[in-house]
């Protein structure tokens, strides 16, 4: 059901998915099971060396999560998709598949806390070492060493909402030879797909802007077929034969996904960390709508960017409509639908005037995550951000005063209403 012609919101409704071939259902039936018969010794053994593709044993894939694969693969306009348990576990299998012990790679030095902190744990316990890099072309040219095995950004940055230039970072990982890696989970393919733009690899919390209900939690990470791994010595697991498979070369089998391969025969097979067939199909289901919520977010979150802006006790807000001229042509020519829904703005007064604010608000839930139909709003420095160093905080624009905004698909002038109203106690 891979029919790229089709435009962005009929592959939303149906890449990936049919009527049940076995009932005729036409919404997916949740296939909760855990083994699946084989035909005979053959087809078992086929299923194991990867000769045939089927299914075999849930832990490394499902009917539910294949669906979901595809149809995400379909939506960024990749060849291949694995779905995983969380974002933080779609982020750990990308770089183990890429990156072993002693290796190095590039990471932008502004992105989401969470994934920081697990570039930072994966240095200190598996000495996989981060070369910092800001999200900017020259920055990131300038910290590349002969080590450097990849990079990793995101399209748009979490929690401020700056948009990269991406083009211009996937030209500086063409020039030298490194896989690029994007985190599109702000953004989502309905905005932004940063394989039209030059990246290798797309990660997704698809516990966000996916899903978009807040019910669950999801990774998926997209292989665009794009890199050529064959005979690089610097990426084994892709390259090398697989001597416990056979002599498999995954480039051979698979050459337009072989990165994917990799990542589900280790990341999945091995360490385990897979998608439940209920999670894929709840994902799966909310992707419909996709392109329609991410609008809505949109407008909703440039009203609320714009009402916080023109307020005089908000000293700044970083929504790329309003955050100056740079961000906001960087949006006209890359994201011209929009540029999400996921913004800070931060408060003169400190962390009283937080404290104040936040408990005014009526309607906008006070809470960590983001990215789903609810208005949420969280304080970074005491939360999210709170075991990052000082500095590390300053760098990401994090002070004692900032509230992180996930705006939802609610009535604008309700949302409005209730931001002038939380802000007038200030
Ligand atoms: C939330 C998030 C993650 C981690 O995803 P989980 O599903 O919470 O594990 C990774 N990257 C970004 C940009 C996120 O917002």
């Amino acid at each position: 059901m891979s029919r790229p012609s089709l435009g962005f919101a009929t592959r939303a409704v149906h890449a990936g998915a049919a009527p049940d071939p076995a009932t005729g259902a036409r919404a997916m039936p949740i296939y909760q099971t855990n083994g699946f018969v084989f035909e005979d010794l053959d087809h078992g053994a086929d299923l194991f060396t990867l000769k045939r593709a089927g299914f075999a044993y849930a832990r490394g894939s499902n009917p539910n999560t294949a669906a979901l694969e595809r149809r995400i693969a379909d939506l960024e306009g990749g060849t291949a998709a694995i779905a995983l348990a969380s974002g933080q576990a779609a982020w750990f299998v990308t770089l183990l598949t890429l990156l072993a012990s002693g290796d190095c790679y590039i990471g932008a030095s502004r992105m989401f806390g969470g994934s920081i902190a697990l570039m930072k744990r994966m240095e200190e316990r598996l000495g996989i070492r981060v070369q910092w890099a800001a999200p900017e072309p020259d920055a990131i040219a300038a910290a590349i060493t002969p080590e450097s095995k990849a990079i990793i950004v995101e399209s748009i940055v979490n929690p401020s909402g700056e948009i990269v230039d991406l083009p211009a970072i996937a030209a500086v990982a063409k020039a030298h030879r490194l896989p690029l890696i994007v985190d599109n989970t702000l953004a989502s393919p309905a905005l932004f797909r940063p394989i039209e733009h030059g990246a290798d690899i797309v990660i997704h919390s698809a516990s966000k802007f996916l899903a978009g209900h807040g019910q669950a939690i999801g990774g998926i990470i997209v292989d665009a077929g794009s890199f050529d791994w064959r005979e690089d010595a610097r990426f084994p697991l892709i390259s090398e034969p697989w001597r416990d498979y056979d002599g498999l070369v995954l480039t051979e089998a698979f050459p337009d996904a072989a990165f994917t391969a990799a990542a589900r025969l280790t990341g999945m097979r091995e360490y385990g960390p897979g998608m439940a067939p209920i999670i894929a199909q709840m994902i799966a289901t909310t992707t419909e709508t996709l392109p329609l919520r991410m609008a809505k977010h949109c407008r909703n979150a440039e009203a609320v960017a714009r009402c916080l802006a023109a307020h005089p006790r908000v000293e700044s807000v970083s929504h790329p409509l309003v955050a100056g001229p740079e961000q906001a042509a960087r949006a006209a020519r890359l994201m011209p639908k929009g540029c999400g829904s996921i913004f800070t703005a931060t408060l003169a007064g400190g962390e009283p005037a937080a404290r104040r604010f936040l408990g005014a608000l009526t309607l906008f839930s006070h809470l960590v995550n983001i990215g789903e139909s609810r208005s949420l709003v969280a304080h970074p420095a005491t939360t999210t951000h709170r075991t990052l160093p000082a500095d590390v905080r300053e760098r990401l624009d994090i002070h004692p005063g900032t509230i992180r905004f996930s705006v939802g698909i609610e009535d604008e002038a309700d949302l409005i209403a209730d931001l002038e109203q939380a802000l007038a106690a200030l």
